[in-house]
């Protein structure tokens, strides 16, 4: 009998044997995808004794559904994602050519899926460009749907760009736009709703996983009703709805007003001392600088979208895990979540048996945490940290590490099943 993950008052309800649909994805998504389902099925079977088994069906998109189908995204597709709440991707190619969206956006947008969540952790044994990569462990809450992400933009020199300066000069006063006659022109909405359904999502994620702080990440010393407004918001709403739960860094500043800075610091000490968690916010350029001066500074991060954007970047470069992070989009409300590899379908590896299956494998341990089978998720987490803690990837990182041994994708992802 087909079952199905539900959501009922935010919880989702997931049966012994749910249906979960994947794509494949183009490119090595074809090759990772093969060699990865089997070894999540065998964790599964380890973690929970043959009690729980996901049955998979594939649905299409990208090239393998344009061939199939004429259609990039077909219907089916997105409506097995909303019916089954929870599916898994591989890379998908960008179709190129006027009116057709990135297949991506466009499963983010009809799913609404406003939080894409990204963990970045060092594995031991992985080449890393700082120091200490040790000390970071954090995870990005980055708005989706918002920001520059709505894409309203118009070029220069078109009759669209024309009509919106003489708006912004003739109704709106605006004077401050220094070549009107070539400037092209972009609007960033940023909402109080969009802003706050994001940091409950980072800061319930921080409550639930016991972390110590939510550092909103933002550039209101400049945008200070956009970005500015997606930090109050932000603090308002930790306020208003988490009460005693959190210790908030405006708290502390009207602490610090009243009664002074000593009096400040040792309420926020004892916020500490009493595992509260923290809500504080950076401005997105120091931030940068700070993660690499700093990192064990940083826990949970909520981000709009274009900050959040960099900031997965830099975070995942320093753990030398570009290739290899993870990554999910997830509206929390409906329940919805696909979870999905960050890099693209390498065309220059693809049918070569050589591709890193680290950040689909990686991306589905998020997708059983998300399910609540954690067990599972631990089984391949604790291998995979064995395999790299003793030199054994892909070529990719291999040839980074010391006493690395280069295996295929094949035999990596037999190595994994092995040691889980
Ligand atoms: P890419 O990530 O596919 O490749 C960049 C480089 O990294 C290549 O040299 C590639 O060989 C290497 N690489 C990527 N993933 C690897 C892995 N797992 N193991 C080993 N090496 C890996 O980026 P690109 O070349 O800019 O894009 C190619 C196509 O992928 C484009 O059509 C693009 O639109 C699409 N794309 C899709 C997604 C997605 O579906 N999420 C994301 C990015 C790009």
């Amino acid at each position: 009998m087909q079952q199905k993950i539900t959501i009922q008052n935010g919880e989702l309800n997931v049966p012994n044997n749910p249906t979960i649909p994947f794509i494949e994805g183009d490119g090595v998504g074809q090759e990772i995808w093969k060699n990865v389902q089997p070894v999540l099925d065998k964790a599964v079977e380890k973690a929970y004794g043959g009690t729980r088994e996901i049955n998979w069906i594939e649905v299409l998109a990208g090239e393998k559904a344009f061939n199939k189908t004429g259609a990039w995204l077909p219907d089916e597709t997105m409506a097995a994602f909303r019916e089954y709440l929870v599916g898994i991707k591989g890379p998908l190619t960008t179709p190129v050519g006027g009116g057709i969206r990135s297949l991506n956006v466009a499963l983010r947008q009809d799913l609404d899926l406003y939080a894409c969540v990204r963990p970045v952790r060092w594995f031991e044994g992985v080449e890393s460009p700082i120091k200490t990569p040790d000390k970071v462990n954090m995870t990005i809450f980055r708005e989706n749907t918002e920001d520059i992400y709505a894409g309203i933009e118009w070029m220069q020199g078109t009759p669209e760009a024309k009509k919106i300066f003489d708006f912004l000069r003739t109704e709106m006063g605006v004077k401050k736009v220094r070549f009107p006659e070539t400037s092209s022109f972009g609007i960033k909405p940023v909402s109080v709703e969009g802003t706050e359904r994001l940091v409950r999502a980072a800061i319930d994620y921080a409550l639930e996983n016991n972390l110590p702080s939510v550092t909103i990440v933002h550039k209101g010393n400049i945008m200070k009703f956009t970005e500015g407004g997606f930090k109050l918001w932000g603090y308002t709403l930790a306020e208003r709805e988490y009460g005693d739960k959190v210790f908030t860094m405006l708290q502390w500043d009207r602490i610090k007003k009243e009664q002074g800075e000593d009096t400040a610091n040792k309420h926020l000490n004892e916020a500490k001392k009493n595992r509260k968690l923290i809500i504080k916010d950076v401005i997105a350029d120091a931030f940068l600088q700070n993660t690499l001066l700093k990192p064990a500074e940083y826990s949970v991060i909520a981000t709009l979208n274009l900050n959040g954007d960099y900031i997965s970047d830099q975070l995942a470069a320093m753990v030398g895990g570009i290739g290899i992070a993870p990554g999910a989009n997830i509206n929390y409300k409906t329940g919805h979540a696909i979870f999905e590899a960050t890099h693209g379908t390498a065309p220059d590896i693809a049918g070569k048996n050589i591709v890193n299956p680290s950040s689909v494998i990686l991306s589905a341990v998020m997708m059983l945490e998300y399910m609540g089978w954690a067990e599972a998720a631990e089984l391949i987490t604790n291998a995979l940290c064995k395999l790299y803690g003793a030199g054994k990837a892909t070529a990719d990182l291999a040839r980074f590490m010391d006493n690395g041994q280069s295996y295929s994708t094949s035999e990596f992802t037999l190595l994994l099943a092995e040691n889980l």
